[in-house]
C-alpha cells in the first residue's frame, strides 16, 4: 500500500448563545497554527493545542508511513458565537490550503460540534461540507468532537466517521485521537466506505446532568461500547452526544451516532434499541442545584466540601468573573476557602503592582462594560492582602488539562478575611488543582475550596474529595443550568426535560 496522504484541520470553539462574540483574539489566545507550525506544536512535549490533535498525530506516527499535510487548526476558549468573517477566513484557508495539496487519501477535522456563527448555526457542518465539496466522494474524512457537540445531520453525511468524547468530566481526548487515527488506518487499509446512522431523541439536558460516572448518560455510553463488541467488528464506533444546551440550535439534543464497518442494517440496529433505551431513561437527566444559602451554611460546617460555581463556568462561556458567592461567603465570614478563579486582569495588574505582603482595597470588575453579557459581573470590595503571584505560564496536573500548557497571564493570590481567591488574566476553567497550587496553596488544608468550573473539575480534584463531597452551586451568570431562565429560541421543541410531557415513538 502506498504512503497515505492525510490533511489535518479545524475548528474549535464551543459557543454559548449569550457569551460575548468570539472574534480573532480569542483564537490568537488558544491557536492559530498553519503548516510545518502546526506539526511542531503537535509534536511538542507540552502540547498547548488539543489533546486529540496531538494523539491523532502520534497514533499515525507509530502505526507506519504517512504524509501529513497540515492545513490550519484555529481553536477558542468557549466563548459566544464567532464572527461570519473569522468563520469564512478559517473555512475558506482550509479550502485553499486543500485545493492546492495535491492528491489526498483522507483528512482529519479537529472539531468541537457546538460551536455557533454570525448568522449560522451550524458552522461545523458547514466546514465539513466545505471540505467535502473540495475534495470530491472518494477521500475519507474523519472527524473528533467534544461530548458537548450539537450534531447536525449534515455532519454525519458529509464525513465518513466521527468519534465523540466518551467522558464527561473529559479524560479520554488522548484515547478518542489515537481512536480517529487507528480507525482511519483500518478504513484505508480495507478500502471500505463506513456508513454511519444518526438518531436524535428529543431530550436537551444542561451539563450537569450529562456525567458519564453516573446513570443514565453513563449507563448509555457504557451499553453503546457493550453493543459495539457484541458486533464483533461491524461497528466502527458508538458515540453519544449529550448537546450544549446553550447553543441554543436546531440540533441542539441528544445525538447517537453508529457507525457501521460497512454494513448499514447492523448500525442501524445498534443505534435504535441505544435510542430506545436513552428514551426509558429521560428522567435522569435532570439534577437539583444547591442554594446559595445552603452552600454558606456548608462552608460554615465541619466537614470539607468543594462547590462548583455552577452559572459561571469559563468552560462553558462563563464570564469568569461573577462575585455573589464570593460576596456570599466572605458576607458570612467563612473561614479556609480558596476560590479559583477570577478573570480581573486589572485586579492581576494591581496585585502585581503592589507586590506580595501588601494590604489593599481590592476592587473586581471595575472593567465591566454594559453589554448584556456582563450583566452578572457585578462590582465587589474587600480589604485583600496579596499572597503570591505568578506569570500564569503552567502545565496541567491532573484531570482534563493534565500535561497540557496553560496561559493564565498575571495571576495572583489574594486574602479577603477567611477567604483567598485566585485571580487571572486569561479567562480559564479552574478544573485543574495547578490553578492553587501554581500559588504554594494547600488544597488539603482548605476547608472549602470554590471552583469557577461546571463538572471537569470533578477529574482534577478526586484526590481530595469524594463525589459526596462536591456540590453544584446555583448561582447567577452565563451557564446557570436552570433552563427556564433562557430564552432559548432555536432548541427543538418539545424536548425533555424543557418539556416534561414530550412524546416521542422511539424507533
Ligand atoms: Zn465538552
Amino acid at each position: 500500500m502506498k504512503t497515505p496522504r492525510v490533511a489535518l484541520l479545524g475548528m474549535i470553539l464551543e459557543s454559548n448563545r449569550f457569551a460575548k462574540p468570539a472574534d480573532r483574539a480569542d483564537f490568537d489566545s488558544l491557536t492559530w497554527l498553519e503548516g510545518e507550525a502546526l506539526m511542531r506544536e503537535a509534536r511538542a512535549e507540552t502540547p498547548s493545542l488539543a489533546t486529540e490533535f496531538a494523539a491523532f498525530v502520534a497514533a499515525m506516527d507509530a502505526t507506519g508511513p504517512w504524509e501529513a499535510v497540515p492545513c490550519l487548526l484555529a481553536a477558542s476558549h468557549p466563548a459566544g458565537p464567532v464572527t461570519a468573517e473569522i468563520l469564512a477566513e478559517v473555512v475558506e484557508r482550509n479550502a485553499a490550503l486543500l485545493g492546492g495539496a495535491g492528491p489526498l487519501d483522507a483528512v482529519y477535522i479537529c472539531n468541537h460540534g457546538a460551536m455557533v456563527a454570525e448568522g449560522e448555526d451550524d458552522p461545523d457542518g458547514a466546514l465539513i461540507e466545505r471540505v467535502r465539496a473540495v475534495l470530491g466522494p472518494d477521500v475519507r474524512i474523519v472527524v473528533t468532537l467534544d461530548l458537548h457537540g450539537n450534531i447536525s445531520p449534515r455532519m454525519v453525511s458529509e464525513s465518513d466517521l466521527i468519534v465523540g468524547y466518551r467522558t464527561n468530566p473529559h479524560v479520554d481526548m488522548r484515547e478518542r485521537g489515537e481512536e480517529a487515527a487507528f480507525s482511519l488506518r483500518r478504513i484505508l487499509a480495507s478500502g471500505t466506505r463506513p456508513e454511519a446512522v444518526l438518531i436524535k431523541p428529543p431530550i436537551a439536558p444542561a451539563s450537569v446532568s450529562l456525567l458519564t460516572a453516573q446513570a443514565p448518560y453513563g449507563t448509555l455510553i457504557d451499553l453503546g461500547q457493550r453493543l459495539q463488541a457484541e458486533a464483533r467488528g461491524a461497528i466502527l464506533n458508538v458515540s453519544i452526544f449529550g448537546n450544549f444546551i446553550f447553543s441554543d440550535v436546531p440540533d441542539n439534543g441528544l445525538s447517537i451516532i453508529v457507525t457501521a464497518r460497512e454494513d448499514r442494517a447492523a448500525a442501524e440496529e445498534v443505534a435504535a434499541q441505544l435510542a430506545r433505551v436513552a428514551w426509558g431513561m429521560r428522567d435522569g437527566f435532570r439534577r437539583d442545584l444547591t442554594s446559595v444559602a445552603q452552600a454558606v451554611e456548608l462552608a460554615q460546617g465541619s466537614g470539607k466540601v468543594i462547590f462548583s460555581d455552577a452559572g459561571d463556568n469559563p468552560g462553558g462561556g462563563g464570564s469568569g468573573r461573577t462575585t455573589e458567592l464570593l460576596a456570599a461567603l466572605h458576607g458570612a465570614g467563612c473561614e479556609g476557602v480558596l476560590y479559583g478563579s477570577f478573570a480581573d486582569p486589572d485586579l492581576a495588574a494591581e496585585a502585581h503592582e503592589r507586590g506580595v505582603g501588601t494590604t489593599f482595597t481590592a476592587r473586581f470588575n471595575r472593567g465591566r462594560g454594559d453589554n448584556p453579557w456582563e450583566q452578572w459581573d457585578t462590582p465587589f470590595e474587600a480589604e485583600a492582602e496579596v499572597v503570591a503571584l505568578h506569570d500564569g505560564e503552567v502545565v496541567g496536573e491532573r484531570g482534563m488539562t493534565a500535561g497540557r500548557r496553560l496561559h493564565l497571564g498575571p495571576s495572583a493570590a489574594i486574602r479577603m478575611g477567611g477567604v483567598t481567591a485566585i485571580i487571572i488574566s486569561d479567562r480559564t476553567q479552574t478544573a485543574d488543582p495547578v490553578f492553587f497550587k501554581m500559588m504554594g496553596l494547600d488544597i488539603a488544608a482548605a476547608s472549602t475550596v470554590v471552583v469557577k468550573s461546571r463538572g471537569h473539575f470533578r477529574a482534577g480534584f478526586d484526590r481530595w474529595f469524594a463525589p459526596e463531597q462536591v456540590y453544584e452551586i446555583d448561582t447567577a451568570g452565563l451557564t446557570s443550568p436552570v433552563l427556564e431562565r433562557w430564552p432559548l429560541t432555536r432548541v427543538p421543541r418539545p424536548s425533555y426535560p424543557l418539556d416534561p410531557d414530550t412524546e416521542w415513538v422511539t424507533p
